[in-house]
């Protein structure tokens, strides 16, 4: 019955462990939401404004104060200068907006070069455009771009560049030096890049966010895509948004007025005093989540996996290989039963399987304690294949 343009895509790794971690009663370090929601005040914007009439269709662009708050969080952190009636698109999650740009932008046939491991939104919605990915691969142990692979993956027939950073599952955050790469292949190309940077407040150590739409020459050619959801600690409000020149926010709009017309009304306004209002909430769950960063990754070095140390995101990449398994997914599969934890092997994120089969992903956007159980479960249960 499933079109072909589903054809080989397997269900999302997220709700199939997210569902094993329920059917088990484990502890779900795998899909990546905060168990502490965002900001109290913001929360009472969002009533106050289900109370207020904000009940009716939003504009399809966005409310114009959310619209004009993301320009001016985009001025603030970056120095971008955005026209909130033509350069900011609100969308819902960042999902839509990944599913809008490629709908907006890729004809069947068009190459796109993505970095790979993957977040899996990008390999459905590039297939459902009609698109060609050639994944880059940030390798094990390090995770860096291979400068080469991404040169030689550029063909007569690629459309555009699908970055993610900081990025997820690996924690790397892209140098300056790596984006300048990224920047130089596009312009010699003429190629449009998106950008996905939800998590651009979420970087640790002396690690730095650089917006691709920073560097000399990109603004004109880069739709950047980022979203409330992990900032602000609110993933079920599904509020994001594409900023970027009014052209490629346009093919944005283009395509989503047909997908969900407008964005859910009432959490507009409150999502607006949060960027305004709640401006060092970021930063401050940034702090925190370094903490549980170390927690995590120490506990997990002491259960015997090798672990990289995530510059930014909320997830550390564990390599399982010195316990035995045949693969991450094996592992995922038999931990709850094992030790009570659920975990995302990140073989899912891969067209090379092998680059990720030795691969398992952990969330560490979690309450300490919550960490500590899972660690402690880790450290009795029998983690050998
Ligand atoms: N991109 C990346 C890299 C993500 O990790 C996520 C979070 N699931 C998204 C996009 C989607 O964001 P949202 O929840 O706002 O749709
Ligand atoms: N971004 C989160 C993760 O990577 C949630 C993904 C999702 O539920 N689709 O775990």
């Amino acid at each position: 019955m499933l079109a072909h343009r589903l054809h080989g895509i397997p269900p999302t790794i997220f709700s199939e462990m997210s569902a094993l971690a329920m059917r088990t009663g484990a502890i779900n370090l795998g899909q990546g939401f905060p168990d502490v929601d965002g900001p109290p005040s913001v929360i009472a914007r969002a009533v106050k404004a289900l109370r207020s009439g904000h009940n009716q269709y939003a504009p399809g662009i966005g409310v114009p104060a959310l619209r004009q708050a993301i320009a001016r969080h985009q001025q603030r952190h970056y120095g971008l200068d955005l026209d909130p009636d033509s350069e900011v698109v609100v969308t819902t999650g960042a999902t839509e907006g990944i599913a809008a740009a490629l709908l907006g932008l890729v004809d069947p046939g068009d190459e796109v070069v993505v970095l790979e491991p993957y977040y899996d939104s990008y390999v459905a919605m590039i297939q459902m455009a009609g698109g060609v990915r050639r994944p880059i691969t940030l390798r094990a142990p390090e995770f860096r771009l291979d400068v080469d692979a991404l040169r030689a993956a550029v063909t007569a027939r690629t459309r555009l560049m699908l970055v993610n950073t900081p990025h997820n599952p690996t924690g790397t955050v892209l140098t300056r030096a790596e984006l300048q790469a990224i920047a130089d292949v596009a312009i010699e190309h003429d190629l449009v890049v998106i950008t996905d940077e939800v998590y651009e407040h979420l970087v640790y150590d002396e690690h730095a966010h650089v917006p691709l739409a920073t560097l000399p020459g990109m603004f004109e050619r880069t739709l950047t895509l980022s979203s409330a959801g992990k900032s602000y600690s609110f993933t079920g409000w599904k509020v994001g948004w594409a900023t970027g020149p009014a052209e490629l926010v346009g093919a944005v709009l283009a395509a989503k007025q047909w997908l969900t017309f407008t964005s859910g009304s009432p959490l507009q306004p409150a999502i607006a005093h949060a960027l305004d209002a709640e401006a060092e909430f970021p930063r401050r769950l940034a702090a925190e989540l370094a903490g549980r960063r170390d927690l995590l990754c120490t506990g997990l070095r002491e259960v015997g996996m090798e672990v990289r140390e995530p510059e930014g995101t909320y997830f550390a990449t564990a390599d399982i290989s010195a316990l035995g398994w045949p693969d991450g997914m094996a592992f995922c599969l038999a931990l709850p039963a094992r030790a009570g934890v659920v975990a995302i092997p990140s073989q899912a994120f891969h067209d090379d399987v092998e680059a990720g089969r030795h691969l398992v992903r952990f969330a560490f956007c979690k309450e300490p304690a919550l960490i500590e159980q899972g660690l402690a479960r880790l450290a009795s249960g029998d983690l050998t294949a």
